[in-house]
């Protein structure tokens, strides 16, 4: 059995009462220990398929099953967003205690662990810290160690790295992996949006290839190279050749 099963995931909205299909029929599995990608153009629904796999929004049909059941969701599913969703009059501390105290962690252990993810994000000194006072790379350290911080079952993220520049985001994609093989980092599994397919094959085992709008499964390969992967292999490139001439 899968860790996460997404069948038949179809998802429209009603505009001016004509029906406006977004997504199409999507299934894939993600397998403990999997890190996936969905890659797909700009509006292709990529967004709307995580957030109906971390149960943000309701799929118009289909079902997202976690170790087989539907039913009851029993694990826990955090998000990273591209525009790291802070809030801007919290401290550092206070912006990744939040999802802990939502979750009805008393004060004292939330602020530990939080403390713990700071740390293992490269935040220390940095705990009092206000948004406006991070570079973009910072922020985003923030919003990792957030979703880390209530031990997801689930780690989804949504272009986590688009709004970087290219040095840091870089930098960043290596610390996740490096954080990925690490026994604390909590995730079973890790489901990534990008529309960057070179990302996309740097850090997944396996790719699902999204078509333009409304979305429909093109693909679903899995990524056989060895890591840690060599941007500039040959191997590496026919990758993102063979993912591109699916998309276009
Ligand atoms: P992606 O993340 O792949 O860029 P999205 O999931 O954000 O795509 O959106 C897919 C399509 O659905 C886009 O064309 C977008 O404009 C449309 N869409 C998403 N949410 C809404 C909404 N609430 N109302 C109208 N259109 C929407
Ligand atoms: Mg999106």
């Amino acid at each position: 059995m899968a860790f996460l099963e997404v069948r038949e995931l179809s998802k429209s909205l009603l505009v001016d009462g004509n029906t406006f299909p977004i997504l199409e029929d999507i299934s894939f599995d993600v397998n403990d220990n999997e890190f996936v990608c969905i890659v797909g153009p700009s509006g292709s629904g990529k967004s709307t398929l995580l957030r109906m796999v971390a149960g943000l929004e309701k799929p118009s049909a289909g079902t997202v099953k976690f170790n087989g059941s539907a039913a009851e969701r029993k694990v826990v599913v955090s998000m990273v967003f591209q525009s790291f969703a802070l809030f801007p009059w919290l401290t550092v501390m206070e912006n990744v205690c939040i999802g802990l105290e939502a979750r009805n962690i008393p004060r004292e252990e939330s602020c530990g662990m939080a403390r713990k993810y700071i740390d293992i994000v490269g935040l220390n000194g940095f705990e009092d810290a206000y948004p406006k006072e991070l570079s973009g790379g910072m922020k985003q350290r923030v919003g990792i160690a957030r979703s880390l911080a209530v031990k997801p079952d689930l780690l989804c993220m949504d272009e986590p790295f688009s709004a970087l520049d290219v040095l840091t985001a870089q930098g960043l994609r290596d610390e996740v992996l490096t954080l990925w093989k690490d026994d604390e980092f909590p995730p079973s599994a890790v489901l990534m949006v990008t529309h960057n397919l070179e990302e996309a094959v740097y850090m997944a085992d396996r790719v699902v290839i999204i078509s333009q709008r409304p979305g429909r499964m093109v693909s679903n390969m899995h990524i056989d190279l060895p890591r840690p992967r060599e941007r500039k292999s040959p191997e590496f490139l026919d990758w993102v050749d063979q993912i591109f001439s699916q998309i276009v």
